[in-house]
């Protein structure tokens, strides 16, 4: 059997490839990158020599097969998609799911995520917690995992585009209150790294002003645990919310 290393990379400086990413990267036999040439710098500059296949959402199933046959020849192969861990908002589930029940050896070479990096550095309560990735970008999909998110009582984990920000954090503003905790990372690892907060109110006040650019992950406070009899306020916003969905 083959061997498959889903290896992180990072998510912004390049100083947090870990030496053992660098060492699987130089040394395995093929590469399936999301983009091949947004990693070729990364790869160049590692001088990895191996070849390099694309591996995302639009060619998956044809690439599969192929990626297995390599796997099945007895090669090794590393998986990274653009930044961060591949299979995190990123493709790479298909592929080792595949390897997996093929009987192929699978070894992560952990890295960088976005969405644990920012909940650690939020401050909000990170014991339990809840990760949402990107929500659907409209319609009645999107209503119902904002009420979901709303009334959700640990902590969740949000991405979200730039440009879209400002909408989502009126959205959440609605359904959550301005007073909920949120934090939101800008840019992390990189130069310009910031964190907004402390509340809802306060991040859409300051991206109001300052145009949002960069990546940014959202880290909401959970809603308060209330009792059986009182239903919390962020509760009945959200049951409000789906029953208008729907
Ligand atoms: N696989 C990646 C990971 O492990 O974090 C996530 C990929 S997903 C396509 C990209 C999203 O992750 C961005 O839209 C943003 O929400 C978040 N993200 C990635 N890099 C980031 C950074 N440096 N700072 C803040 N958020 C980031």
């Amino acid at each position: 059997p083959g061997v498959l290393y889903v290896v992180g990379t990072p998510i912004g400086h390049l100083g947090d490839l870990s030496p053992r990413a660098r060492s699987v990267l130089t040394n395995v036999s093929a590469i399936a990158c999301e983009d091949t040439r947004h990693s070729g710098h990364l790869l160049n500059s590692l001088g990895a020599q191996s070849q390099r296949f694309s591996f995302h959402q639009h060619n998956t199933k044809a690439r599969l097969p192929q990626l297995l046959q390599l796997l099945n020849e007895g090669q090794s192969l590393a998986l990274i998609s653009d930044a961060g861990l591949p299979g995190i908002s990123d493709p790479g589930e298909q592929l080792v799911a595949a390897a997996r029940a093929a009987g192929h050896q699978v070894i992560c070479i952990p890295g960088p995520c976005a969405a644990t990096t920012a909940l650690v550095s939020s401050g909000l309560p990170s014991g339990r917690f809840c990760f949402e990735g990107f929500l659907a970008s409209r319609g009645k999909e999107r209503q119902q995992q904002l009420a979901a998110v709303a009334s959700e009582t640990r902590t969740t984990i949000l991405y979200e585009a730039p440009h879209r920000l400002v909408q989502l954090l009126k959205e959440l503003a609605q359904l959550c209150g301005d007073e909920r905790p949120l934090q939101v990372a800008r840019e992390l690892t990189k130069r310009h790294e910031q964190q907004v907060g402390p509340t809802i109110a306060a991040a859409l006040e300051h991206f109001l002003e300052h145009k949002p650019l960069g990546e940014c992950t959202l880290v909401l406070g959970g809603a308060p645990i209330s009792g059986p009899d009182q239903q919390s306020d962020a509760h009945w916003r959200a049951e409000l919310a789906a029953l208008m969905a729907s």
